[in-house]
């Protein structure tokens, strides 16, 4: 399958240029104006061609709970959203479908999904999930969302402690699982890939951290987990280690090129020279971290030492949407406001590297894909500038990454097939979508969490908050 695209404006080094990019082969072949054309035409007139980005962190079946979670820290919210998990792999194929939609409307091309298994049917999870992302054709990061402790280990103990029930599985059945789910479903020539991903050091054990890592070297997969997301972790860390979580996860030899965290908020000077040292990726989840109030992650300070930044828009009962470009957005210009030297802050052009290069990064595939580049996978975004909110015309990429861009992607490619074609999907029938996410869903504004109950007062205790009982 080939096609050119004729007359898109493409960034270069002194402004934008005006050209013709050729597709062959799933790849980019040529970008050059005036080519002669091959395969299909595409008008890329008045339109801005950008790499796609990467949805570098989410947990695509929180979905189902998005804006009913109220404002609380995420080990609260956490209860809340556990007590309340979809339990039918079909929920999890349709919020799938759901967030590679969102993810498409908003100039992603790739999503990692850190995906919560149901109990006792994990491989069919997994399987919901990659019919999903097979069927609508975005490039999938499927990481297994893995532990081996049960949710209250996820708190500082504090001073009285806290008992913890024993999980579900045990640590060596759920490496067991993980390597079935290798074997069964990791395929990168039809753009599904199994990403190794225990949750946390909150709810990890060492053995687990390394059965990963030894699944990783052995099948050459990519790390993933969420670090330090909270102010609680990094004293739970403090509790479990006796030094800092990323000091620990050094140790064990957890971080590396391969490897991508989400969050990495409460890092501190030392534990950003470990993350550069060991060339680890961070996924920047803003709109979450605001949410739930975990803090404002240090992203200037890991561009400065040099570590790879891209951009997440975590699941969406944490955020509650699914849409990038305002993830990008916020999580460019929030830092302006912790470093008074604006030749810190992140300019557009860079938010659109971080969020492309940067996330091919993250996957260690930043040879195959994350920018215009001949040769590379073609999965790509062609923005319309004619959009009400991209005019009047001023500087695209600024207004683009600065505004509120809406309808503004008007075709995507992934893998050389298109996947959506004047602002539409194509792929997928997404009026059929709506209507299943209508039927088997329901208003609702009066929901209790049994767990929330349970947890609280030693939530409080702990953070010494007053009032506990
Ligand atoms: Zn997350």
């Amino acid at each position: 399958m080939s096609f050119t695209i004729q007359n898109a404006l493409i960034p270069v080094d002194s402004g934008y240029e005006t050209t013709d990019v050729q597709v062959a082969d799933n790849c980019i072949s040529a970008i050059a104006p005036n080519l002669s054309p091959v395969g299909t035409i595409i008008d890329g007139k008045n339109k801005l061609l950008l790499p796609g980005f990467v949805n570098a962190h989410t947990h695509s079946s929180e979905m189902w709970q998005r804006g009913i979670i109220p404002p609380l820290p995420l080990e609260l919210w956490l209860a809340e959203l556990y007590d309340f998990t979809p339990l039918d792999p079909e929920q999890v194929y349709l919020s799938a479908l759901g967030t590679a939609v969102e993810t498409l409307l908003s100039g992603g091309t790739s999503v990692v999904d850190h995906l919560v298994l149901i109990p006792g049917q994990e491989l069919e999870t997994i399987a919901a999930a990659v019919r999903a992302y097979q069927e609508i054709g975005i490039r999938a990061f499927i990481g297994p969302l893995i532990q081996d402790e049960s949710l209250t280990a996820g708190m500082p103990a504090g001073e009285g402690g806290i008992e913890h029930a024993a999980y579900i599985r045990s640590t060596k059945a759920t490496l067991e699982l993980m390597e079935a789910a290798i074997k069964e479903f990791h395929n990168p020539e039809k753009d599904v890939n199994i990403l190794l991903a225990p949750t946390g050091i909150q709810l990890c054990s060492d053995a687990l951290f390394e059965g990963c890592i030894d699944l990783g070297d052995r099948y050459n997969l990519c790390l993933h987990a969420h670090l330090l997301e909270t102010c609680a972790q990094k004293q739970l860390a403090q509790e479990k280690y006796g030094c800092s979580a990323v000091e620990h996860l050094q140790e064990i030899g957890f971080l590396s090129p391969r490897t991508s965290l989400a969050h990495c908020v409460w890092l501190d000077n030392d534990d950003i020279a470990i993350m550069a040292e060991t060339k680890s990726t961070v996924v920047h989840n803003p709109l979450s971290n605001l949410r739930l109030g975990s803090g404002i992650a240090p992203i200037l300070k890991y561009r400065q030492a040099g570590v790879n930044v891209s951009f997440g828009c975590d699941g969406a009962a944490s955020n509650d949407s699914q849409d990038l470009l305002e993830a990008i957005k916020i999580g460019s210009i929030l830092h302006n406001i912790t470093d008074l030297d604006y030749r810190h802050w992140i300019t557009p052009r860079q938010s659109v590297e971080m969020a492309s290069l940067g996330g091919a990064k993250g996957l260690n595939l930043a040879e195959e894909m994350g920018s215009l580049t001949v040769g590379k996978k073609a999965d790509f975004v062609l923005y319309d500038l004619t959009s009400l909110s991209l005019l009047p015309r001023t500087e695209p990429i600024g207004l683009l990454i600065l505004g509120r861009p809406t309808n503004a992607v008007d075709s995507v490619w992934v893998n050389g097939k298109q996947i959506v074609a004047e602002g539409k999907v194509k792929t997928i029938d997404v009026d059929d979508l709506r209507r299943q996410l209508f039927d088997r869903s329901e208003w609702s504004s009066k929901r209790q969490s049994p767990m929330l109950g349970e947890i609280e007062s030693h939530y409080r205790q702990v953070m010494k908050l007053p009032g506990y009982s």
